[in-house]
Order: C-alpha cells, then sequence, then structure tokens
C-alpha cells in the first residue's frame, strides 16, 4: 500500500507544522516527503499520509550514496 497525501496536512490543528528548511530537523521537526511538509510529533509516521517521517537531514553519508548510486546508473548506460 502506497503512502498518498490526503490533505490534512493543510489543517492539522493539533501538530505543529511549517514548510521548514533543512534547519528544522535542528528543532526537533520530522519531514513528510509525501506532504513536503515539517511536523513536529513524536510519532514516526505521519498523521496525513500515515508514511514514514524522516527526522534527520541529508549527511555526507546519503551524499555519498546517491552518488554512488548515479555512478552505477552510468555504467549501466
Ligand atoms: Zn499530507
Ligand atoms: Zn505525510
Amino acid at each position: 500500500m502506497r503512502s498518498t497525501c490526503k490533505g490534512k496536512c493543510n489543517d492539522m490543528s493539533e501538530y505543529e507544522t511549517r514548510a521548514g528548511n533543512r534547519g528544522s530537523f535542528r528543532l526537533g521537526y520530522k519531514r513528510c516527503k509525501e506532504c513536503e511538509y515539517f511536523i513536529l510529533c513524536d510519532g514516526v509516521r505521519c498523521p496525513c499520509c500515515n508514511g514514514l517521517l524522516k527526522s534527520k537531514p541529508s549527511n555526507n553519508t546519503s551524499r555519498r550514496k546517491l552518488r554512488e548510486y548515479n555512478e552505477k546508473l552510468r555504467q549501466v548506460v
């Protein structure tokens, strides 16, 4: 089952949400990539789409993984 945005995130008075930037992770916000917002909550899943929330910013490790992934793509082509 795929998680999709149900539009609830536009009207969530129980949680604090923000459009945010990378600094929001430091404030404890988590990011839902499906709804494209930062949310302040204890759960690991988005109350709107039930998708997993990301609690850490892209760091060197994920950047390296992305590069490896791109290199792999180039090898295939
Ligand atoms: Zn949503
Ligand atoms: Zn969501």
